[in-house]
C-alpha cells in the first residue's frame, strides 16, 4: 500500500487508543522510506507524519527532528498544501510559533480559506496568548466548515475562557451532531458538567470519550484548562492527575499538573511533574523550560516564615528587603482580614524576585509580562523594588494590591470575575493610601465624552484588550462607587454570591437589586458627578471622529459638528481637514470663541505662525473660553515671554479645571518651580505637598 494510506490507517488506530498497532503501521511507513520507497511528494508528507508520531509515542526515537524535516523539503518545494500545514504545525508544536505565519503564507495566499491551515494558524496564535487573532482564524475556518472539530475546539475553549459558556456549548453541540465520535468534541462536552458540579454526568461524559479511545486524556485536560483560566487550581490539579493516569505518556497532562501545582505553591510537586513532562515530550516547550529554570533559581533564594507567610527573597536582597516585606505583608493581611471579615488559608507563599524576567517566568512561563505582581490565591509573586528602574512602581502598593487578591480569590474559591477582583484591589490601594493609585481623570473625561465607559458585562473583556490600564482604573472606580453607594457589606455579599458560581447579572440583581442596565446607568451618573466642574477637553475617539466628520459633511449649518470635527482633526495632526471644517464654522458663526481657539490651535500646529496662534488663544480666553488645556498653553507661553505673574495666574486656574492632574501635566509642578525661583519658598512647598498627596510615584 502507498505510504499515505498506511500512515492514515496508523493515525486512525492511534485515535482509537490502539497504539501498538498504530506504531506498527508507522514503523511500516518508516521502513518503506528507509528502503527507498515512499518517495513521491504526498508519500513523503506521510513519512514525516509517521516519523513524528513515532517520536511522540517512543521517547527513544527522539532527536530525529532535523532528519525528519529534511524529508519535507521536496513536497514543500512542490507547493503541496498538506506539507505547508504540517510544517506550520510542527513549528507550532515545537514552540516556534513565530515561524507559523511564514510557513502558511504561500498556501493562504493561494487559498485564503484552507481550513486546516486556518486551524493551525489559530492554534499558533492561541499559544502566544493572542486570543483575539486566534478567534478570528478559527471563525474563518468555521465559515467554511461550521462543524470543524479543530476550529470548534479552539473557539469553544476561548469562549469558556471569556466566561461565554452558552456560546461554547452551542458550538460543541452542533459539531457533535455531525461528528458524534470525535474525541475532542466529546471531551469539550464534558466541561459544562464539571462547571455545574454534576460529577456523575462528568464521569459519564468522560467515559464516552474513553469508549472511543481509552488513552485519551482530553476530557480531563480541557476541563482542567478551563478551570485554570478561572483560577480554580485545586480542581485543575485533580483533573490533571486524572489525565496523567489515563495517559502517563502525555506530556501535556504532566505540564498541566506542574503548572497548576505551581499556582497552588507546591513547587516540589510542580518540579517533579514538569521534569516528567520534559522527558515525555519530543517537542520543545519554552514555557515549561522557563518554569523549570526559574524553579532552579528559586531553590537558591532565602526562605523565611512569618505567622501567615512563607517569603522567598534573593539572598543578595534578603537582609535589606525581608524586614520590609514581612512588615508590609503582615500588616496588609491584618487590615484586609478585618475589612473582609475573612481569614485566608495560610501560609501564603510570597516570592519576591530580584529579576523581572524571573518574576515573569514564574508567573506566566515567559519573560515580558508587563505587571509587577500577581496572585494565585495562596501564592503571590512580586517584582522586588530592585527588579525595575527606581520609580517604576511602588512596591508597597503592589504588595497591598496582591494581598487583596488573596482575599477575593480565597473567599470566592477563585470564582470572582476579573473586573471585580482587579477593581477591588485598586480600590483597596486607594483606601490604604489615595496617592498609590495613578489618577486617570483625563481618560475618564474622555471616556465619558466618547461613550466608552464599559458596561458591567463588557468590562472583563476590556482586560484582554489594548486599554487594559483603563480597565483597571474603571474597575477601581466601580468599586469606589459600590462601597460609597451601597456599603462594604454589599461588596462582601457580592463576593459570597460569586463564590456560589453566579454570573455578573445574577450577582448584581441579588445583591444590589439592579439589572445590568440599571447598574451601568447608575455608575455613569456617578462618573458624571465626578467630572462635574472639571474643564478639560476630551481626546476624541475614532468613533467620534467619524461621527463628527459625517455630521459636518451632512449639514453646513451644524456649527458644533464643524468645531468638534476640527478639534478631532487637530488631535490627529490633520491640519488640512481641520482648516476646511473651520472655514465652514466661520461661515455660520465667525465670532464663536471656540472657533477662535481652534483657529489658534491650527496656527500653532504649523511652526511659523506661533505669535498669531497665541494671540488667537488669548482672544478666545477673553471671549469666555476657559479650560485646562487652554490655560496650560497660555501659561507656558507667558512664562516664555517673561510674564511670570500671568503664567502663575493661568496655572492656578488650570489647577481648578483639572484638580488631580498628575506628573508632567500637573500645573503644581510648574508653580513650585516658578514660585521657588521668585523667592517664595513657602508657596512653592505648598504646591509640592499637594502634588505628593495626589501621586507619590510621580515625584
Ligand atoms: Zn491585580
Amino acid at each position: 500500500a502507498p505510504a499515505d494510506a498506511v500512515a492514515a490507517y496508523g493515525e486512525y488506530l492511534r485515535s482509537r487508543g490502539r497504539r501498538k498497532e498504530a506504531m506498527a503501521r508507522f514503523q511500516e511507513v518508516n521502513d518503506l522510506w528507509a528502503s527507498g520507497g515512499a518517495d513521491a511528494p504526498a508519500e513523503r508528507v506521510a513519512v514525516v507524519r509517521a516519523r513524528f508520531a513515532i517520536m511522540e509515542m517512543d521517547p527513544g526515537f527522539q532527536g530525529q527532528m532535523n532528519a525528519t524535516l529534511d524529508i519535507l523539503a521536496e513536497p514543500l518545494r512542490r507547493g503541496l498544501p498538506e506539507a505547508s500545514v504540517l510544517l506550520a504545525d510542527l513549528y507550532r508544536r515545537h514552540d516556534q510559533t513565530e515561524k507559523v505565519p511564514n510557513a502558511l503564507r504561500p498556501l493562504l495566499e493561494r487559498n485564503p480559506f484552507h481550513v486546516e491551515a486556518l486551524v493551525v494558524a489559530a492554534r499558533a496564535k492561541e499559544a502566544r496568548f493572542e486570543s483575539g487573532e486566534a478567534a478570528e482564524f478559527a471563525r474563518k475556518a468555521l465559515s467554511v466548515d461550521p462543524v470543524h472539530p479543530g476550529a470548534v475546539e479552539v473557539l469553544a475553549l476561548l469562549r469558556h475562557g471569556d466566561g461565554d459558556r452558552r456560546g461554547a456549548e452551542e458550538m460543541v453541540r452542533k459539531a457533535l451532531a455531525a461528528h458524534p465520535r470525535d474525541r475532542g468534541l466529546l471531551s469539550l462536552a464534558a466541561i459544562p458538567e464539571w462547571l455545574d458540579g454534576r460529577r456523575d454526568a462528568f464521569e459519564e461524559a468522560a467515559k464516552r470519550v474513553l469508549a472511543v479511545d481509552p488513552t485519551c486524556a482530553d476530557p480531563f485536560l480541557h476541563t482542567a484548562r478551563v478551570l485554570e483560566d478561572r483560577r480554580r487550581f485545586a480542581e485543575a490539579v485533580e483533573l490533571s492527575r486524572r489525565a496523567a493516569e489515563v495517559d502517563p505518556s502525555d506530556p501535556e497532562a504532566w505540564f498541566s499538573l506542574g503548572r497548576n501545582l505551581l499556582n497552588l505553591g507546591d513547587e516540589e510537586g510542580a518540579k517533579a511533574a514538569l521534569d516528567r513532562a520534559a522527558k515525555a515530550d519530543p517537542w520543545r516547550c519554552i514555557f515549561r523550560e522557563n518554569f523549570r529554570s526559574v524553579l532552579d533559581e528559586l531553590a537558591t533564594y532565602a526562605t523565611g516564615r512569618t505567622p501567615n507567610f512563607e517569603i522567598r527573597i534573593h539572598r543578595g536582597e534578603d537582609a535589606v528587603l525581608r524586614p520590609l516585606y514581612e512588615r508590609a505583608l503582615e500588616s496588609s493581611y491584618e487590615d484586609l482580614r478585618k475589612r473582609y471579615g475573612f481569614t485566608p488559608e495560610t501560609p501564603i507563599l510570597a516570592e519576591v524576585f530580584r529579576d523581572a524576567a524571573d518574576f515573569s517566568a514564574r508567573t506566566l512561563g515567559v519573560p515580558g509580562f508587563g505587571a509587577v505582581g500577581a496572585c494565585f490565591g495562596k501564592v503571590v509573586t512580586l517584582d522586588s523594588p530592585g527588579a525595575l528602574p527606581p520609580g517604576a512602581f511602588c512596591w508597597r502598593a503592589t504588595a497591598h494590591h496582591e494581598m487583596a487578591h488573596v482575599f477575593h480569590l480565597q473567599m470566592t474559591k477563585g470564582r470572582v470575575p476579573r473586573w471585580f477582583t482587579e477593581g477591588l484591589s485598586v480600590h483597596e490601594e486607594r483606601l490604604a493610601r489615595p496617592s498609590w493609585v495613578r489618577v486617570m481623570d483625563r481618560e475618564l473625561a474622555s471616556a465619558l465624552a466618547n461613550g466608552e465607559v464599559h458596561g458591567l458585562l463588557e468590562l472583563d473583556g476590556a482586560f484582554r484588550g489594548p486599554s487594559i490600564q483603563w480597565a483597571y482604573y474603571q474597575g477601581g472606580l466601580m468599586c469606589d462607587w459600590l462601597e460609597r453607594e451601597f456599603g462594604l457589606p454589599k461588596i462582601l455579599e457580592m463576593l459570597r454570591l460569586y463564590g456560589e458560581d453566579l454570573g455578573n447579572e445574577e450577582v448584581v440583581r441579588r445583591a444590589l437589586g439592579l439589572s445590568p442596565a440599571e447598574f451601568d446607568a447608575s455608575f455613569l451618573r456617578y462618573c458624571g458627578r465626578l467630572v462635574e466642574g472639571w474643564k478639560v477637553r476630551p481626546r476624541w475617539s475614532e468613533g467620534k471622529f467619524k461621527e463628527f466628520r459625517r455630521r459636518s459633511g451632512a449639514d453646513p449649518k451644524d456649527l458644533e459638528a464643524h468645531l468638534l470635527f476640527a478639534e478631532a482633526c487637530l488631535q490627529r495632526d490633520k491640519a488640512i481637514d481641520a482648516g476646511t471644517a473651520l472655514a465652514r464654522a466661520r461661515a455660520v458663526a465667525p465670532q464663536d470663541p471656540f472657533l477662535t481657539e481652534l483657529r489658534g490651535l491650527l496656527q500653532l500646529s504649523g511652526t511659523k505662525a506661533r505669535e498669531q496662534g497665541m494671540a488667537l488663544l488669548r482672544e478666545a480666553l477673553a471671549a469666555g473660553r476657559d479650560h485646562y488645556d487652554l490655560r496650560m498653553m497660555l501659561a507656558a507661553d507667558a512664562e516664555g515671554a517673561g510674564r511670570l505673574e500671568e503664567a502663575v495666574e493661568h496655572w492656578r486656574k488650570a489647577k481648578l479645571h483639572l484638580p488631580r492632574a498628575q506628573g508632567r501635566a500637573d500645573p503644581r509642578r510648574e508653580l513650585a518651580r516658578v514660585l521657588a525661583a521668585q523667592g517664595k519658598p513657602g508657596e512653592a512647598l505648598r504646591e509640592l505637598e499637594e502634588m505628593a498627596a495626589i501621586g507619590e510615584s510621580d515625584i
